[in-house]
């Protein structure tokens, strides 16, 4: 027999989480585990009644996004469209419909797989994490979530309350996800791109995030650096390429080869580099 805490506020959430109960969201990563492995629970708290989880707005922090927000709400959200358009682009690839209806970003960032869209598209966009518990609020640079494969700075007992992507976001963004099929598949490789353009035909500001590659969604500081040393070029986008496939270490798995995952990361930056430059501006 289990508990069941269903707090309308943080305040009433604070209450509950201190009795360490696990957080359920849209239930589309927790039920696949606990029918997978026969886990269960002796208290279980739902975040989707949580006022403070709610809603998406532009406001004095940035994009402001609820962690209860479904990727559904994310990709048809005008702020979303409008000042993270990379992130309404993972949203879309995420399961299909029914799972976009029930999945919650929150639910993403904290279940932490190596393979969540979303996951690289904050990294791009340089978002910030609202941490709520019974200690009070505290706020970290996404950069700095993830703390190893599965494991992140979240406490037994916080929540996740809000993603914020800081305002302007880089004028150049893209999102590409590389699967099996468009829908229902998980991710063999997550390419996430920003940055703003530099006088002439350069970029700067440059963000190259990547996920299922490593045990962490991953920043390539070195094809960052590369990519706003100079203009862009075909031979630019060829050399970046090659660093992309150099540096990255991704791993064999049911999904792919290290091989192709390595072959792949490398032409989708090539590619999009490409993109950038037939297309002078945003
Ligand atoms: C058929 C199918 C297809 C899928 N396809 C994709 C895909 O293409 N891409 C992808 O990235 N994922 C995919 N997923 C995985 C899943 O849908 C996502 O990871 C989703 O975002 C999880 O959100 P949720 O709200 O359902 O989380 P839940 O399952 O409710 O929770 C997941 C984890 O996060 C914790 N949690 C939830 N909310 C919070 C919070 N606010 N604060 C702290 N901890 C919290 C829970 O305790 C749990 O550990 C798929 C799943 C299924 C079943």
């Amino acid at each position: 027999m289990s508990v069941g805490y269903s707090p309308k506020t943080l305040a009433e959430a604070q209450e509950a989480l201190g009795k360490r109960p696990v957080k359920v969201a849209g239930a589309t990563d927790l039920l696949v585990i606990d029918h997978a492995t026969g886990r269960e629970h002796a208290a279980v708290l739902n975040v989707l009644g949580i006022a403070e989880l709610q809603g998406i707005q532009v406001d004095d922090s940035g994009l402001n996004m609820g962690a209860a927000s479904t990727f559904t709400q994310i990709r048809r959200s005008a702020g979303v469209v409008r000042h993270a358009p990379l992130l309404a682009s993972a949203a879309a690839t995420i399961g299909a419909a029914q799972i976009q209806n029930r999945a919650t970003i929150g639910g993403n960032i904290a279940n932490a797989s190596p393979a969540g869209d979303s996951l690289p598209a904050l990294l791009a966009l340089n978002a910030r994490i609202v941490i709520a518990g019974p200690r009070g609020r505290r706020v970290v640079p996404y950069d700095s979530f993830h703390t190893g494969y599965r494991t992140t700075l979240l406490e037994v007992d916080e929540l996740i309350a809000r993603v914020i992507v800081p305002l302007p976001s880089p004028t150049v963004q893209i999102f590409r996800k590389v699967g099996t099929r468009a829908a229902q598949a998980i991710s063999k490789v997550v390419v996430a791109i920003s940055g703003n353009r530099a006088g002439g035909s350069g970029l700067k500001d440059v963000r190259v995030a990547m996920g299922s590659i490593a045990a962490v969604p991953t920043r390539l500081l070195e094809v960052e650096a590369l990519i706003q040393s100079e203009p862009l070029s075909a031979g630019l986008a060829d050399r970046a390429a090659a660093l992309v496939e150099k540096v990255i270490t991704p791993i064999d798995d049911i999904r792919s080869t290290a091989e192709y995952r390595r072959h792949v990361a490398g032409q989708v930056v090539r590619r999009a580099l490409l993109v950038l430059l037939e297309a002078p501006t945003e």
